[in-house]
């Protein structure tokens, strides 16, 4: 017992946390919205957005739930929603994915980096992630001992410095991430910075993961690129998005992958090891959705979402935060250099505590010693609570 125990330098019991478990157990985000409900404030912390369900998509998952639709499903997803994935990749960004080999359906698109990453990456290798980034991309990477190499984007409009990406490539690097539109600075990559992106990955045999969660959320005319579409990308690049923000449906765990077949069978290996299949019924509803919505729904959606947006931007900027504003995504990063604090977490509890607006630390997005001045506001919220935490910042 000695022997083994003496294996693991870093405890001398066996009841311990693995090497890779987290000594923080709660994050910022999750803390901030204790704190906010405690309080009875609004929350703009937590990316969850409250705007209504698509008619079509609510019912068509009630009805598959009364019709038995209850059991397990093929590990990539019931045949009808992987053709309507198909048809709308091909629809919106003329990709063609074959539904019966390249198509995914994965239990968020969470579940699809993970299963993406297990299937592709191995110990050591490092992965290329822009910052700021969205946490769960780079912690999901450092649970699978990969190495997350961080390319800062230029502030204020987080411009790719294409030097910087080209420095941080290594020998051991396989892959770079681009989540565009991005969490949290609202960025949309340009066609230029993709193509450079593109041209990188293919120079040192790259794979890309794009997470395009927020495709249908961009303003003032920006356009969503799919970097898939680029020239020689769409074998190398993997296809990760999803249903919760678009259907506002971020509690029922539905997002996809599209990939070259090549990929795609260790993908769902690894999917169907964690969760064995996405919700079945759910499936329908999301199908339905896609199925029927028209081009009018998702238009919309941008639209209803760039007012938020500018009704958020405007209360930053009355209270003195000064407001990154967004092309894409539903977050507004803003310099809160004005408020007390030495560091963004001691900012945003002084905001909550003064205000009853709750919002992210910025460190959350960037390596540590960065973001500090900075904090995230989310606006994917019902016009009322917007306008009534809007009201309360101007308060500040
Ligand atoms: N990717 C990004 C960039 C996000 O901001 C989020 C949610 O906040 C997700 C993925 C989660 O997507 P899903 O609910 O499909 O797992």
């Amino acid at each position: 017992m000695s022997k083994t125990l003496a294996s693991h330098p870093h405890t001398t019991s066996r009841l311990a946390l693995s090497e890779l478990a987290p000594g923080a157990l709660q994050s910022e985000i999750r803390a901030m919205s204790t704190e906010c409900d405690r309080i009875g404030g609004i929350n703009l912390a937590q990316g969850i957005c409250d705007t209504p369900v698509p008619g079509v998509v609510e019912t068509a998952a009630i009805a598959a739930i009364l019709a038995g639709h209850n059991i397990y499903t093929r590990l990539d997803g019931i045949g009808r929603l992987r053709v309507a994935i198909a048809d709308k990749q091909l629809r919106d960004y003329g990709l063609r994915y074959d539904p019966e080999r390249e198509v995914m359906v994965a239990s968020g698109a969470t579940a699809g980096l993970h299963a993406a990453a297990m299937a592709l990456l191995n110990p050591g290798d490092e992965v290329l992630v822009f910052e700021p980034f969205y946490g769960y991309l780079v912690s999901t990477l450092k649970s699978m001992r990969v190495k997350p190499v961080f390319v800062a984007l230029a502030e204020p409009d987080w411009v790719l410095d294409t030097d910087a990406l080209r420095a941080a490539i290594t020998d051991r690097t396989r892959a770079i991430i681009v989540n565009t539109p991005a969490n949290p600075s609202g960025k949309v990559f340009t066609r230029a910075e993709l193509e450079a992106i593109a041209d990188a990955a293919r120079e040192h045999d790259l794979f890309v993961f794009t997470d395009e969660i927020y495709e249908y959320f961009v303003y003032d005319g920006a356009k969503h690129i799919c970097l898939a579409t680029l020239e020689g990308m769409r074998e190398r690049t993997i296809v990760m998005s999803g249903f919760s923000k678009t259907f506002s449906v971020t509690g029922w765990r539905l997002g996809y992958v599209t990939a070259d077949a090549k990929w795609m069978g260790a993908m769902g290996y690894f999917h169907d090891l964690t969760y064995v299949c996405a919700p079945s019924a759910l499936q329908h509803g999301a199908a339905a959705g896609l199925e029927q919505l028209p081009p009018e729904f998702y238009t919309q959606v941008a639209a209803d979402h760039q007012l938020k947006r500018e009704r958020i931007v405007a209360a930053l900027r009355d209270a003195g935060l000064e407001p990154s504003v967004p092309a894409g995504a539903y977050y507004v990063l803003a310099r809160a250099s004005r408020l007390p604090g030495e560091t963004s977490a001691q900012r945003a509890r002084h905001l909550l505590a003064e205000t009853g607006v709750a919002s992210v630390a910025g460190s959350a997005f960037f390596r540590p010693g960065r973001g500090e001045d900075l904090l995230r506001f989310c606006f994917a919220k019902k016009d009322a609570d917007l306008d009534e935490a809007c009201a309360r910042l101007r308060k500040l």
